[in-house]
């Protein structure tokens, strides 16, 4: 059975189906409308192309940036999107007339990366995205975990700091504000203010007008000292969150994820590092391995797909 698979960002849609294997058929993306209505027709518009083309399409799923209830059918909380307690599958399946799921992103895309990806082959496994915030996702004993209502994994706002920086979430401290791409731009934008190993990041800013992720893993790339350490301080406030969450779930592996991953070990060796001062009784006790996620840009689809399979083999 094929499925369709649809990934709904704050900037664009992107769908296509997927196969048993976790193989990418006829992907699509759309701008990201900003009316809620609009977002829920264009998910309909591009689900019903694309079992047409697919007539043996059986299942839907779509993943979305937000808290989704353990029934995977409202979206109770979305970041981006002005939707609270949006019954989304009971709008979409009489719509589309398949059988609809709906997941957190980040949920899709650790299962993705558990199933065909760096995870394939362990059974307790974490991934976790660095985005604009941090995303999460547990696998444990072979399994998606989900929690009591629905929004387990939300590991980006596990406090990290007391009295910390304020979070979107409404919280203050969250490791989000400290490992996030946004705590990348901040972080490198206060080094280019005070100068010295920050020279080359104030020129960028100058020349440039802001500094974007892309110009700060540009200066990591070549080398630039006051890029690198603004990707240490990331990176090492990331890998003690990893030794808490080792304490807490013990898994075998850390997949990490998002564009700036694509840095590989430059960003994972002072995880590495940070994550041993934080693991509990380190060296006395089987720790977990590090690794970047394989299926970047097409992990939301793939594991929403695979999951609205789930059950219906
Ligand atoms: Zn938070």
């Amino acid at each position: 059975m094929l499925t369709v698979g649809i990934d709904i960002g704050g900037t664009k849609i992107a769908g296509g189906v997927v196969d048993a294997s976790g193989g990418l058929i006829d992907p699509l993306r759309v701008p990201t409308p900003r009316d809620p209505r609009e977002i829920e027709d264009a998910v309909v518009a591009m689900i019903t192309d694309l079992s047409q083309r697919h007539p043996s399409v059986g299942a839907v799923g779509i993943a979305a940036a937000g808290f989704i209830d353990r029934d995977r059918s409202v979206v109770t909380y979305a970041a981006n999107i002005a939707w609270r307690d949006e019954p989304l599958r009971a709008r979409i399946e009489p719509r589309v007339g398949l059988p609809v799921v709906i997941e957190n992103d980040a949920n899709a895309a650790g299962w993705a990366e558990y199933r065909f990806g760096a995870g394939s082959g362990t059974r307790n496994m974490i991934m976790l995205t660095i985005g604009t915030g941090i995303g999460g996702a547990v696998i444990t004993e072979g399994a998606l975990y989900r929690g009591g209502h629905g929004s387990a994994g939300e590991l980006g706002h596990m406090r990290f700091q007391r009295d910390g920086l304020q979070c979107g979430c409404g919280q203050h401290g969250c490791i989000e504000q400290y490992a996030s791409g946004r705590a990348l731009q901040r972080i490198a934008g206060e080094l280019a203010d005070a100068g010295g190993i920050g020279s080359a990041l104030a020129a960028a800013r100058e020349s440039e007008g802001t500094l974007d992720g892309r110009t700060i893993s540009g200066l990591v790339s070549a080398g630039d000292s006051g890029a690198i350490e603004a990707l240490r301080r990331i990176s090492s406030a990331l890998g003690e969150a990893c030794g808490t969450f080792q304490a807490a779930f013990d898994p075998e592996l850390f997949v990490i994820g998002g564009g700036v991953s694509q840095l590989g070990e430059i960003l994972l060796a002072p995880m590495r590092e940070a994550y041993a001062t934080a693991v509990p009784a380190h060296g006395n006790r089987p720790g977990a391995d590090f690794a970047i996620a394989r299926l970047v840009n097409d992990a939301g689809v793939i594991g929403v797909g695979d999951l609205a399979r789930e059950g219906r083999h």
